[in-house]
């Protein structure tokens, strides 16, 4: 499907803040794709998921989901079995919406080692595969890489818990570049994206799914997101390196401005793309 960019949820200027008219004006703008956010819960209903289903499919925008924030794997008891639903629920109705696959943010270091951390995040989403593939879902959960280490989901991290079937990763530039200040170069997205296709291969690059957006970040990592123009994050570099790389897939713009920075981005991609062989 080649490389689509669109918006983390409906773009500003759409005429309605729903999903539907979301989905009509990421069409309207040229721009390919829109992940839904259930960020704040899961609160849309069966009959509209089937309106979203319809317009996305007519208008030929692939979706993909944002699960909400209030999840955390490593853990327990009433806390585990809340992200569990939490994550089950984002899959059935990203599934009546015919999204791609649904994001998360796994879950929290705290006090224990990160290999432990790994192992217990990787039980809960088999158990929640499971529980899928049972409701005959076959949903692609993606992890996603995090802006501080305080929380799962470093490049590393992402990339191991694909043994988990069914599970991709979802890699978060900005998030990267936030945790060190470092991922902000040309030889650096070279070399994360080759890790990508050295654990992945090929497949791995052609069906890819990516946020990205400017970003405000402290030695404690991600602090807030901003516009490309306020940040020092260089996007120019990344449409380069998709370029070098012939990745596919979705590009999700999360900057405060949503279409406006998916459209620098993507303008800088296709024209790029001109002078790349
Ligand atoms: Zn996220």
């Amino acid at each position: 499907m080649g490389l689509l960019f669109g918006t983390a949820g409906t773009p500003r200027s759409s005429s309605g803040n729903d999903s539907v008219s979301g989905i009509r004006r990421v069409h309207e703008l040229g721009l390919g794709c829109m992940e839904l956010e259930f960020v704040r819960g899961v609160k849309m209903g069966e009959k509209t998921a089937h309106d979203v289903f319809k317009v996305a499919k007519t208008l030929d925008v692939p979706l993909s989901v944002h699960a909400p924030y209030f999840i955390n794997l490593n853990a327990e008891g009433e806390t585990l079995l809340a992200s569990k639903k939490r994550i089950i629920d984002s899959a059935r109705i990203g599934n009546i919406c015919g999204a791609r696959c649904v994001v998360i943010h796994a879950g929290f270091i705290q006090k224990y080692p990160r290999e432990v951390v790994y192992e217990r995040i990787s039980k809960a989403m088999t158990e929640i595969r499971e529980k899928l593939k049972s409701e005959g879902m076959d949903v692609t959960l993606r992890i996603e890489t995090m802006g501080r280490l305080s929380q799962f989901g470093t490049l590393d991290e992402v990339l191991a818990i694909t043994e988990v079937d069914g599970v991709l990763p979802c890699i978060d530039f900005s998030h990267l570049h936030a945790v060190s200040g470092k991922n902000n170069s040309s030889e650096e997205f070279t070399s994360i994206l080759s890790r990508i296709e050295e654990k992945l291969g090929r497949k791995g690059l052609d069906d890819m799914h990516i946020h990205v957006s400017g970003i405000e970040y402290s030695e404690k990592g991600e602090k807030n997101h901003l516009v490309f123009a306020e940040s020092d994050f260089k996007y120019k570099e990344l449409a380069q390196a998709f370029l070098d790389f012939h990745i596919g897939g979705m590009v999700i713009c999360e900057s405060p401005n949503l279409e406006v920075d998916a459209m620098l981005l993507m303008g800088e991609y296709h024209t790029k793309s001109l002078f790349t062989l």
